[in-house]
């Protein structure tokens, strides 16, 4: 039986053949996958672990597609989505007031308004960040001085590679750096459990209105994009480092250097992947012949031969 075939006959959520990738991304470039499913319950991943091993193909796990670079030849293998079976958010949960279990599927906006209705802080920082609640667990993400590891208990993860088995990652197992954690690559995040404080709702809508204007002013927010490009170096700023060496506005093709925030890049309808990557090494080229830093890319390129820039 094909990949396809077989994904069909094995898995109860959406099957979709060569599947374009870069509309599921915030950069809008990229080709398609041989295969996309949107999986609904841990069996349906159990199914896809069982069928990549059978056909000896590789995946790829879908979040909101918020920091993916998909190649223009698209992902050879089946991306997995996680549908609306993993998404919920439980609130004092253990009988702790600030207990919180939320599905990885939950977009970050929508958990950080829910947990604000409910007067709990700890996750305001979320409202910014365009990612699903389990992208955001596997890169640590952050914002406005808040980060997962600051409020994340355990993840519950389901192993590709280890034939779909589950297991609860503890915080320290996790090991959070900076937009990074320990997780293996086989690991798909499904539940997260939150420690989040009781706190003023009217304050907490003031923190999220005042972290949102600030994005406004300081991002190019209504332009594709993928967020940061590139970590910051340890005391410094990416974007500080780009712009010095005198980046802003570079482009190549559709895709070019934000003029508003230098670690940006944004792209036209026409633009290509290999001109987000052909950005990409320009930046990092100049800023380490200018500055002498290696700045480390933060967005995930996937599909790409030339895998130098990460
Ligand atoms: C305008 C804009 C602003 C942004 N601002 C910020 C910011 O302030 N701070 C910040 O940290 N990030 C920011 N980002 C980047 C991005 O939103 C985060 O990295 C986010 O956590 C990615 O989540 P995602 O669901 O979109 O993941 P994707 O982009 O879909 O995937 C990213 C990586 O996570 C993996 N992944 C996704 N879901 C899962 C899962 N369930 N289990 C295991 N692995 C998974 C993917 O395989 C991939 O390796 C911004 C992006 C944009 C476009």
């Amino acid at each position: 039986m094909g990949l396809v075939a077989d994904l069909r006959a094995r898995v109860s959520g959406r099957v979709l053949a060569d599947e374009p990738l870069g509309e599921r991304t915030t950069l809008r470039v990229g080709g398609p996958a041989a295969a996309l499913t949107t999986v609904e319950d841990v069996s349906d991943l159990i199914a896809v672990a069982e069928v990549c091993a059978a056909h000896s193909v590789p995946w790829l796990v879908l979040g909101r597609g918020s920091n993916l670079l998909v190649a223009d030849a698209g992902w050879p293998g089946v991306v997995v989505e996680l549908g609306r079976g993993f998404r919920g958010v439980e609130v004092g949960v253990d009988g702790e007031p600030g207990g919180v279990v939320a599905g990885a599927a939950e977009p970050m906006p929508v958990l950080a308004r829910r947990v604000e209705r409910e007067g709990l802080g700890g996750l305001a920082f979320g409202v910014a960040i365009p990612g699903s609640l389990g992208g955001a667990v596997r890169m640590n993400a952050g914002a406005h001085g808040g980060e997962m590891a600051d409020v994340l208990r355990w993840a519950e993860v389901v192993r590709l590679a280890r034939g779909g088995s589950v297991e609860r990652w503890d915080l320290e197992r996790l090991g959070p750096s900076y937009r990074h954690t320990e997780l293996p690559a086989d690991a798909v995040v499904v539940r997260a459990r939150l420690d989040l404080v009781p706190t003023d709702p009217e304050q907490l809508a003031a923190d999220m209105a005042e972290m949102k204007r600030w994005r406004r002013e300081t991002q190019p927010i209504n332009e594709p994009s993928c967020g940061s490009v590139f970590r910051n170096p340890p005391g410094d700023a990416a974007g500080r480092l780009i712009e010095a060496a005198g980046c802003k506005g570079y482009r190549v093709g559709g895709a070019a250097v934000s003029a508003k925030h230098a670690n940006f890049i944004t792209v036209s309808p026409a633009a290509t992947a290999a001109d987000v990557l052909a950005v990409i090494t320009h930046v990092r080229d100049r800023v380490e012949h200018v500055h002498g830093v290696a700045l480390r890319p933060e967005v995930v390129m996937v599909g790409f031969e030339e895998t130098a820039c990460q």
